[in-house]
């Protein structure tokens, strides 16, 4: 990180703005994949800079990134963003003041079991290896398998005018697991979902993953015969590793208060929610209760602090079944008027925090598996994300998925191959019968959602636990 008085620094230039605040972003990230028991990559990625955010007398915000992290660097860099701060009055749709940069003092690190970078790169190489063998030798018609690790070390220092002095230390690891299987011209691919969350190398523990590999390769071989997923209309059982991504596209997306706002509309698109709809939506029933938690612990996205220095809380987006807050950080709570939560974030040192999921939960309910499935006379339940689509508005969406079994008069009687479902947001989630109990609840999270212009591709979480739905309509097809 630097190596002079930053404080000093920014107190030298504070009475030519409002605030002045200087975020400090150091990342390292490795890429390790094995394929079919070879090493295939293992590569690394470093950045390191700093973003000095002016918020001008005249109310209005700029920034500008350099990563020439000296006392120099940062006059430079703070001469530019005023000027664009100045310069941007004539257009500016909101004056801000400093009550949008709170001036926390604190610390966050990750608590992790062991620390990933004790543990040399060619003993987690090797286990990858030892896997991704493992599978293609399980059966001669497994024609590809991978393993696959990220590796992310994350710091993040705050500084600002007004007495913000913070940091967080992010130890973050994504793995994913996959065995392609072929008979005739069947091929189906069968995965453990890729699984990212704030931990240590325990995210590496070989027996859990063996017993991974191994039952991902033996469905692959059980998907080759398996028959089609019948097209119909019935109740529909969601695995956490499917479900996580139903939320992140139908429940995360639409409530974010920038695409609300239309600021994405260009790129990443708008949102079929109206400010009108908080406080009045009935997004499902009752039992429904979608939360913003940043302070769970080791999932993908916990932080104390988001990017604009808002100290994170845990907050209800749906609360029994209806929409009472956004998805919006300091700034879009102050131009919309909606209730948000502190989910301001940036990806890096040259890219500005805006409106991000980070981790969003559906609470645990009370049923457990073996009552959800006994409730059902005819189902599908469905496993692991293999295709999604979703329009523009986050309203009509398909999915598909890797893995499926038939439940007849409340038993799993086949396995399904080809799975797929299709919806409408409202209409699906008010079609939630079950919510499954803690038993059921996994904890999950993609190092890759993305949104912005410039794009920023981000972590977030989502800790979910099995749910059903009624009238449903499944089809098969690849
Ligand atoms: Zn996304």
């Amino acid at each position: 990180m630097n190596n002079f008085d930053l404080a000093q620094e920014i107190s030298l230039v504070s009475d030519q703005a409002q605030w002045v605040g200087v975020r400090t972003f150091n990342e390292q990230t490795t890429y390790l994949v094995s394929r079919n028991g070879l090493n295939s990559e293992v590569s690394s990625d470093i950045q390191n800079g700093m973003m000095v955010e002016v918020l001008s007398h005249d109310g209005q915000l700029a920034y500008y990134g350099t990563s020439d992290i000296s006392k120099d660097g940062f006059k430079r860099a703070f001469d530019e963003a005023l000027r664009l701060a100045k310069l941007s009055k004539e257009h500016g749709l909101t004056n801000f003041d400093t009550s949008i940069r709170p001036p926390e003092k604190g610390e966050y690190r990750t608590p992790v079991k062991k620390d990933v970078r004790e543990v040399k790169l060619t003993e987690i190489q090797s286990q990858l290896m030892q896997l991704s063998e493992r599978m293609k030798k399980f059966d001669n018609r497994i024609i590809e398998t991978s393993a696959f690790a990220m590796l992310t070390h994350t710091s993040v220092q705050f500084t600002s005018s007004n007495g913000a002095e913070w940091k967080q230390d992010f130890h973050i690891i994504s793995r994913d697991l996959s065995a392609t299987a072929k008979e005739g011209s069947e091929v189906q691919r069968r995965s453990t979902g890729l699984l990212g969350r704030q931990w240590g190398f325990e995210a590496l523990e070989m027996d859990e993953l063996t017993a991974e590999a191994d039952k991902i390769a033996a469905q692959s071989i059980e998907l080759l015969t398996a028959e089609e997923c019948p097209t119909e209309t019935c109740d529909l059982i969601l695995m956490p590793d499917q479900l996580y991504l139903q939320v992140h596209e139908s429940i995360g997306h639409p409530l974010e208060l920038d695409r609300i706002l239309g600021d994405e509309r260009n790129y990443a698109g708008w949102s079929f929610v109206s400010p009108e709809d908080f406080g009045q939506l009935k997004w499902g029933p009752n039992f429904l209760n979608v939360s913003f938690d940043p302070t769970l612990e080791n999932e993908m996205a916990s932080y104390r602090y988001d990017d604009n220095g808002v100290v994170a809380q845990k907050q209800y987006l749906i609360e029994n079944g209806t929409l009472m807050r956004g998805i919006g950080g300091i700034e879009s709570q102050k131009r919309s008027g909606i209730p948000g939560v502190s989910c301001a974030r940036s990806t890096s040192w040259n890219r500005p925090p805006m409106d991000r999921m980070a981790n969003i939960n559906i609470e645990p309910g009370t049923s457990s598996l073996d009552e959800i499935i006994k409730s059902t006379k005819r189902g599908i339940l469905m496993h692991t994300n293999r295709s999604w689509s979703i329009d523009d508005y986050r309203n009509k969406f398909q999915f598909g998925c890797e893995y499926a079994q038939l439940i007849e008069d409340g038993k799993i009687t086949k396995t399904l191959k080809n799975p797929n479902y299709r919806g409408a947001t409202v209409s699906f989630w008010n079609n939630l019968t079950h919510v499954g109990n803690e038993d059921t609840f996994q904890v999950w999270g993609s190092p890759y959602c993305g949104k912005g212009e410039p794009n920023q591709v981000i972590r977030v979480g989502h800790a979910i636990p099995i749910c059903k739905f009624e009238n449903i309509e499944v089809f098969g097809g690849a």
